[in-house]
Parts: structure tokens; sequence; C-alpha cells
């Protein structure tokens, strides 16, 4: 018999579009609204059914296969599965920076991470002292702990180094002079640069000297009646090297006590731990600091402090004092989860021999090159024996999260020439699996740098690599 007009697979029309409740009720849906509840899939089902409307209303072409439940539920199951992909996913970080901004700086600890979580799911004593009963600071243990560890008089914390420098600048020069060298006007990312905060916080930045060099004279002879501060900021993210001399922060403080200017030092990274014997030079501590008679130094707790983000202040009793009485300070205090992060995290610094390993941040600046290499082997030897073809290869980490520029640590990448289609389809395969891995493109090739693992990483790392094959 030959085929009529009517036996045709008629093109579907809008009045074949299938309703949302019968599609709800049915077989297809049943295990899409147990997962992800029936407001959620219902929204998502109208969603997918206004495209299909759109494409039946347009040019393109909608098969009636298409508006059928199975095909609809499968439409809707892949939309849920986006949804609820998570974003902020784990990353295994083979990039070889270490505090990486973008992959959100310093990893914490385990066991910091894991009491902090225990402690937020219950109420805690944040702002009561529990022997007396009576109302107290949130940052009384922060604060104790950091006095304890960097020798301060006293200490505060707020949101992060930002804040820190905000809040200082606002409390003890809003309406004054602020004196800092030419060589400091650091941008830390487009919407930080310290003109801009200054004049934010209502400061007049007196800039002396030049971009390369500026004297202690010229700090001297900017002195006025109107100086509130003399400011050294530690240029984290560049060098400038040649012809170049800055005042030491003991020639400010000489200054600033004959003069009786305070000293704040703004100091980004702020390690506790001398790092000069891994090769990290322009890193002082911020022990050393105080010790030379800094009256107020900032630093952050996501850098080489190796803790959650945040802004720590320690220095003068009277200053730190000044600076928790500031309006701005309840806009920029820490919540109870990042106060007991970072209680943890000083916890561990307590013991100074243990530190190096306690801490992720400082356990792979310390980690030995032949360490690395170790790891880097097992990587490449189970590739190689899945069939991958991989090289070693020396190479440089860096610390990153703007600091220490142009200081690199020797460490030992494993580089794969090919895992199917060019290197930069590779490397965003790479970062959509589970777990996530961020890499390095070098000579189109992908280098995965050891150095930024994680301990327990290295098999891991094997799996993801080999699951994005193409
Ligand atoms: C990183 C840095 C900051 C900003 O610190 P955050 O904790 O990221 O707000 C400020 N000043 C200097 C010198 C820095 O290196």
């Amino acid at each position: 018999m030959l085929p009529t007009v009517n036996n045709m697979p008629a093109k579907p029309s809008l009045r074949d579009m299938p309703k949302v409740d019968v599609l709800l009720g049915g077989a297809e849906f049943a295990p899409l609204v147990a997962r992800h509840g029936r407001p959620l899939v219902t929204e998502e089902l109208r969603a997918h059914l206004d495209d299909l409307r759109a494409r039946l209303r347009g040019e393109a072409a909608v098969g009636a296969d298409e508006l059928a439940a199975p095909a609809v539920a499968r439409a809707c199951e892949a939309r849920l599965r986006k949804l609820s992909a998570p974003v902020q996913c784990r990353v295994i970080n083979a990039t070889g920076t270490i505090l990486h901004t973008s992959l959100g700086r310093a990893p914490l600890a385990p066991e910091v991470a894991q009491a902090a979580i225990r402690e937020a799911a219950q109420y805690s004593a944040l702002e009561l002292d529990r022997d007396s009963g009576k109302r107290s600071d949130r940052d009384k243990l922060i604060s104790g702990l950091l006095q304890r560890i960097t020798g301060a008089e006293a200490a505060t914390v707020v949101n992060n180094n930002a804040a820190a420098t905000m809040i200082i600048l606002d409390t003890m020069a809003n309406g004054r002079e602020v004196i800092c060298s030419r060589a400091h006007m650091v941008e830390i990312g487009g919407s930080y640069r310290m003109p801009d905060v200054m004049r934010k916080a209502g400061c007049k930045l007196v800039e002396v000297g030049c971009t390369n060099k500026t004297h202690p004279r010229d700090f001297e002879n900017a002195i006025s009646d109107q100086t509130a501060m003399l400011l050294k900021v530690h240029t984290s993210n560049y060098a400038i090297v040649g012809f170049v001399e800055e005042p030491s922060l003991e020639e400010l403080v000489e200054i600033g006590r004959r003069r009786n200017v305070p000293v704040v030092y703004d100091l980004g990274a702020g390690s506790l731990v001398d790092l000069r014997r891994f090769g990290v030079s322009r890193e002082p501590t911020v022990q050393e600091l105080l010790k030379m008679g800094a009256d107020l130094v900032c630093f952050s707790g996501d850098k080489l402090f190796g803790g959650p983000q945040a802004g720590m202040i320690v220095g003068r009793k009277d200053l730190v004092q000044r600076v928790k009485k500031n309006q701005l300070f309840r806009m920029v205090r820490c919540d109870k989860v990042t106060l007991s992060l970072l209680e943890h995290t000083l916890r561990l610094y307590l013991d100074p021999e243990r530190i190096l390993e306690a801490v992720p941040t400082l356990r792979m600046i310390s980690r030995h090159p032949d360490d690395v290499r170790k790891s880097a082997k097992t990587v490449a030897t189970r590739l190689a024996k899945a069939g991958l073809k991989v090289d070693l290869a020396d190479s440089q980490s860096q610390i990153g999260g703007g600091s220490t520029p142009g200081e690199f640590l020797p460490t030992t990448v494993v580089v794969i020439r090919s895992l199917g289609g060019s290197p930069d389809e590779a490397a965003q395969r790479l970062r959509v699996g589970t777990p996530s891995v961020f890499c390095r493109i070098e000579n189109d090739a992908l280098v995965f740098d050891a150095r930024t693992l994680l301990p327990g990483q290295d098999a891991e790392l094997v799996e993801a690599i080999l699951a994005a094959r193409a």
C-alpha cells in the first residue's frame, strides 16, 4: 500500500505540546521529583516546554519524539544536573602556584576545617566569657594567640588585609597626612590601589622619593604637624631591581620615634615563619618587624599564614584599641566560622617544630625537591602504565597570591603532550571533571606540577587525567 499523507508522521504543532500535570504525574518524572522535589522539577519542566514552544513558533525543526515524555524527562534531568552541579567544587591544583588567588589561596589544614565546621553547626561562646558569664570580645582568643606567637603588645582581626589597611588609615589618618614612598604605590587587583584606598579613607597622601629611590631624609623632610603616620607597604607582587634604595624599617622607626609619628607596615603576605632557607628571600616575618619597632603591622590570613581570609592587625596596644573603637570595625569584623578557623590555625603555630608539616601552604613551600620528584614520578609511572605517553621535567613553582615575585621553587612536573584534541580542549575537560583539575599549558603540552598536590592527591590526579582522555 502506498503511504498516504495521513500516515506520514505529522510535523508537531503547538497543539501537540504535552501538559505539565500529565508529565509530572507520569513514571518518567517520578525519580526526578523524588530527588529534586516537585517545585524545582516543575520550574525546570516549564522552562524546557517554553523553549520547545519557542522553537515550534520559529523556524527550528522539532521532532515529534522530542515532545514525548521520555525525551522531555531526559532534557529536564540534564537541566537539573546542571543546576545542582557545585560551582565551588573541589579542585586539584597542579598549576604549581601555591597561593592561587583564583583557586581560593591557602588550603586549610584538614583538622582545622573539621573543627570549625563542628563548631559552626552549634552555638559557641562567641562573645561571652565563660568564667564570668559576662559579655566579651569576639576576637579574645585570636588576639591572645596572635600576641603570644608574634610577640605583639596587642592584636585584632578583620575581614581581610584590605579592610585592615583601610580601617588603620581611617582610624589614624582621616583628614590628615600619610607619608609613603613613590615605590610603594601598589595595586593588588584592579579594585585595590594604594592611592585610591587613601583617598577613600579620607587621608592626604604625601608621596616622597622616586620610583626607584627613596631616602630616609625624604620622609623626615615631609613630616608636618598634619602627619598622622609613616606608611611602608610591602611590594608583594612586584620587584623593582637595579639602582634601587629605600629606607629600612629601622630607619623609619628611628625617624618616627624622634618626631613622634607612628610607623605602620602593610605587610601583605605576612609570614610567621622564616622561609628564607627555602629560597623565599623577600618575606620578612611579622615577629621581626615588630621587634624592629613597627607600631602596627597588618597582613593577610590566607597568604603565607595559611589560614582563612582575614586581615590581622598587630602592634601597639593604644593603636589597636583605637582601631577596635572605630565605627568601621563592626562592618569589617570576622564571622564565627572565620574566627574558629583562625583559632585552630593559630594553635598549630604553638608547635614551631611541626608547623611546616601542619599548615598546607608551608608544607608546599618547604617540601624538599626530592619529595616533589617522588610524587611526580608516582603520577607519571601510573599514567604510563595506563598507556599514556608522559615525561618528567624539571621546572619551577611559584608562591603566587601576590607574593614573592621573581622567586621560584625548584619542582618536577609531569608533561603530557596529548590527551586527545588540542591542549586547550584537554585542559577544559580536566577543569570540568570531578574532581576538577587545573594545570599549566606550556609549549603546547599539559604540565602538572607535583609541588602543589596535597597529601593523597597523587592517585586522584591520575584517575582524573585518565578520565579526561578523549
Ligand atoms: C594581598 C595584599 C593586600 C590585600 O590583602 P587581602 O587579604 O587580599 O585583602 C594588601 N596589601 C598588600 C601589600 C598585599 O600583598
